[in-house]
């Protein structure tokens, strides 16, 4: 039994049960009047939620529209240096380790809810991954090359929430309709193409249009991914809900096995190549079906088949890039904290999360700015949220004891990236990305494999590595 027939089925047998047992005229009335009686349950629920969220002790972030201005310059919201003066005669709610994206939509929507924020990070320029630099009067993107469609439309959850967070200020440019290209070069030296063209009306009419053209023979098993495609958003629920439920719920249910049965697991269990393995033998094809492999880093063999699905439901409907680039995401997201009291201080390197008794008390902080004094310093909080990587995290949570359980993972791959300047305007440039493999066998996890057991002295001598090139702007 999936999630939802679970809950309809708890639901219809809780109605009756109550109308049972409270018998009389009121479950009489609730039987025959089924519809008012459901309008009715939902308006006093609605009713009672619309209460909980608006009395708390700090509002929802959403309740929060005002679009205030903080009035700093570009430099002084993302260059702003941490020393002891600029903290220490606040009281801050939280702190926040990290200015990415996480950092910054944590502390944006906190913000809105009336804490006060602090951000913290240790590079000299705020925004994570997304973060930008300068050189010859350009600016570089490092982490954002382009983001799928959702981020742009208004209706999706992720679109609404930049829109929120951004008071509508971030707008995006759309990639070309032909947004992604996806090249193997066999080790034959023979060479393919495949393009990813963006939907147009239903499910990835015009990717599975051109998959089914280009291979005949596996019609069955393309058709098969696609409306694996679909299923998997249940998926999406699930892992919400791993993360929401409360542990006490959660741990008896997964030590019991009972998670299983509540919620369809497979798309966190079972591996994309076990998942693509199963649909196909057609290596070209498994490539293609997994191109963006590299988007989450992780070899196939390694990764949830959830976010190999999930990259590619993504972009269906094509991508999209800031208009401004990463710097105008990064602005927007941080200019609403400055403008309700918090700050970003860069140059500021959390050392530990300290803590008595068990509770967070603040962070020990090393600034690194050339007029900071470079020395440790504590800063009292009342929370403390880190959006560092988990082996950092847990590096700076002084209580051993508190540390998170993380024997089972290990670290992700590193990667190399070039930044190209081009001197034409890029008004006349394609919106688009090639992804361009030289495959062992079409085989990523073998590319991937014999490329990382590669010398420097092998890799310089015959390039063998995955490479993506980024055109959006
Ligand atoms: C090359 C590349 C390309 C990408 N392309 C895309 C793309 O096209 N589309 C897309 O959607 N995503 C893309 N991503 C992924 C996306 O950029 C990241 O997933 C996202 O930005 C991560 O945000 P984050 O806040 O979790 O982490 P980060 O952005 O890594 O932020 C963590 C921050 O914590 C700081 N920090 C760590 N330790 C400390 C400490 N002790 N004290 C203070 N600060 C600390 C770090 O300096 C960092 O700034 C790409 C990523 C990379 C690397």
């Amino acid at each position: 039994m999936g999630f939802y027939d679970f809950v309809a089925a708890a639901g219809k047998s809780s109605i009756a049960i109550y109308a049972k047992q409270v018998g009389g005229p009121v479950g009489a009335w609730i039987v025959n009047n089924p519809k008012t009686a459901t309008a009715t349950g939902v308006t006093v629920i609605g009713g009672y939620l619309f209460y909980y969220f608006t009395h708390q002790k700090y509002p929802a972030p959403w309740l929060d529209r005002r679009k205030l201005k903080s009035g700093l310059s570009k430099k002084q919201l993302l260059e702003d240096e941490l020393t002891a003066e600029k903290v220490e005669k606040e009281e801050w709610d939280v702190i926040i380790i990290g200015s990415g994206g996480c950092g910054l939509t944590t502390g944006n929507l906190l913000a809105r809810s009336g804490l006060k924020v602090l951000i913290l990070e240790k590079h000299y320029v705020a925004g994570g991954c997304t973060h930008t630099w300068e050189k010859d009067g350009r600016e570089f993107d490092t982490g954002v090359h382009y983001l799928g469609n959702s981020a742009k439309d208004l209706s999706a959850t992720t679109g609404a929430m930049f829109d929120f967070m951004s008071d509508g200020n971030l707008k995006w440019s759309e990639l070309d309709d032909n947004f992604d290209t996806v090249v193997l070069n066999g080790e034959d030296g023979e060479q393919d193409r495949f393009k990813f063209i963006r939907e147009s009306k239903t499910i990835h009419d015009n990717t599975k249009a051109s998959l089914l053209e280009k291979f005949p023979e596996e019609a069955e098993n393309i058709e098969k991914f696609f409306s694996d495609l679909k299923a998997f958003k249940k998926s999406g629920l699930y892992l919400g809900l791993y993360k929401i439920l409360p542990l006490w719920f959660l741990k008896p249910l997964i030590a019991l096995g009972l998670h299983n049965r509540l919620f369809d697991n497979k798309a966190f269990t079972t591996t994309v190549k076990d998942y693509l393995d199963s649909i196909t033998s057609n290596k070209k094809l498994q490539c293609i079906l997994n191109y963006c492999f590299g988007d989450y880093g992780t070899q196939p063999r390694k990764a949830p088949l959830f976010i190999g699905l999930a990259l590619i439901d993504h972009f269906r409907k094509g991508g999209v890039f800031p208009i401004g680039g990463s710097s105008k995401l990064t602005m927007d997201l941080a200019e609403p904290i400055a403008a309700r009291g918090g700050k970003i201080l860069v140059r500021a390197n959390v050392l530990q999360i300290n803590e008595e008794r068990g509770n967070v008390t603040g962070v020990t902080v090393l600034p690194t700015g050339a007029k900071s004094g470079g020395k440790p310093f504590f800063i009292p909080a009342k929370k403390v949220v880190s959006t560092a990587s988990v082996w950092f995290t847990n590096m700076m949570i002084a209580n051993e004891k508190l540390r998170l359980q993380i024997d089972h993972l290990t670290p992700g791959l590193g990667a190399m990236y070039i930044f190209f300047g081009m001197d034409k305007a890029v008004g006349d440039l394609p919106k688009r990305n090639w992804w361009c493999y030289n495959t062992k066998e079409y085989d990523f996890d073998k590319t991937v494999d014999e490329f990382m057991s590669l010398e420097t002295a092998d890799f310089l001598a015959r390039v063998q590595t995955p490479r993506f090139l980024n055109q959006s702007y």
